[in-house]
C-alpha cells in the first residue's frame, strides 16, 4: 500500500494544492484591497435581479471561503468577508454564487447531473477508503473483487470531481459576462476578477486531476493482481 508510485503521486497532488491554494489566498488579499465602493451583498443582488431571478435569498455565512450556492434551499451564501467587502474580490465571488443561481434557474444540463450524484457520491464516499483498503489486501492474496467493489465506488468520486469543472467554469464564465456588460466593475478591475476566478477554478481542476491519478493508480493495482 506504500508503494513509492503512490506516494509520489499524493505527494505531488499535495504539492499542486498547496500552490495553488496559496496563489488564490495571496490573490484574493491583493484584489481585497481593490474597492469598488459596492459590496458583494449589493453585486449579487443586481446580478440575480438582471437575470430576473427573485426566489433566491442572500444570506451572510460564516467562515472564510465558505461562499456557496445551496440548491435545495434556493439561497446564495456569501462569506462576511464577501457580503460585506466592497472590492473586487467580493465581487468575482459573488457574482460567481449568484452564477450557479442562473445555472439552476436556466436547468443547466451539468449542474443537473452533478445534483443528480450527489446521493450516490455521499455513500460512495463514506465507505470508499476501507473498501479500497480491504481490497489491497486482499489483492495481494489473489482476490480481486472486494478491490473492484473499491474501483467502481472511487470511480464515482472522481466523476464527480470532473463533472464539478464545467459547473465551476461555466458559473465563472457567467459572472465575468454579467459583471463586464452590467459595468459593475471598471476595465482593470475586471482583469482582476477574472484571474481571481481562475485560480478559484483551478482548485478543482487540481482536485479532479488528483482523483483521476489515484483512480487510474487503483485501476493498474487491479489488473497486476489479476495477473
Ligand atoms: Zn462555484
Amino acid at each position: 500500500m506504500m508503494d513509492p508510485f503512490y506516494l509520489i503521486l499524493i505527494g505531488g497532488a499535495m504539492l499542486a494544492s498547496w500552490l495553488v491554494s496559496n496563489t488564490l489566498r495571496r490573490r484574493f488579499a491583493e484584489y481585497s484591497q481593490s474597492q469598488t465602493g459596492v459590496t458583494g451583498a449589493q453585486i449579487a443582488e443586481r446580478m440575480l435581479r438582471a437575470f430576473g431571478i427573485n426566489d433566491v435569498r442572500i444570506v451572510s455565512v460564516p467562515g472564510q471561503l465558505t461562499d456557496h450556492y445551496d440548491p435545495l434551499k434556493k439561497t446564495v451564501n456569501l462569506s462576511q468577508d464577501v457580503y460585506y467587502g466592497a472590492n473586487v474580490a467580493a465581487a468575482a465571488v459573488a457574482a460567481h454564487e449568484c452564477g450557479h443561481a442562473v445555472q439552476h434557474a436556466q436547468a443547466y444540463a451539468a449542474l443537473r447531473l452533478r445534483s443528480a450524484l450527489v446521493p450516490m457520491v455521499s455513500i460512495a464516499s463514506r465507505m470508499v477508503q476501507i473498501v479500497l483498503l480491504i481490497g489491497l489486501i486482499l489483492a495481494a492474496s489473489g482476490s480481486v473483487i472486494v478491490l473492484g467493489i473499491g474501483i467502481v465506488l472511487f470511480a464515482m468520486t472522481t466523476l464527480f470531481s470532473v463533472v464539478t469543472l464545467p459547473v465551476e467554469f461555466d458559473a465563472s464564465r457567467r459572472a465575468l459576462a454579467w459583471l463586464g456588460q452590467s459595468q459593475a466593475l471598471g476595465g482593470l478591475d475586471q482583469r482582476k476578477a477574472k484571474n481571481a476566478l481562475f485560480w478559484a477554478a483551478m482548485t478543482y481542476v487540481v482536485a479532479a486531476l488528483a482523483s483521476l491519478g489515484q483512480l487510474l493508480y487503483y485501476v493498474f493495482r487491479f489488473m497486476n493482481a489479476r495477473r
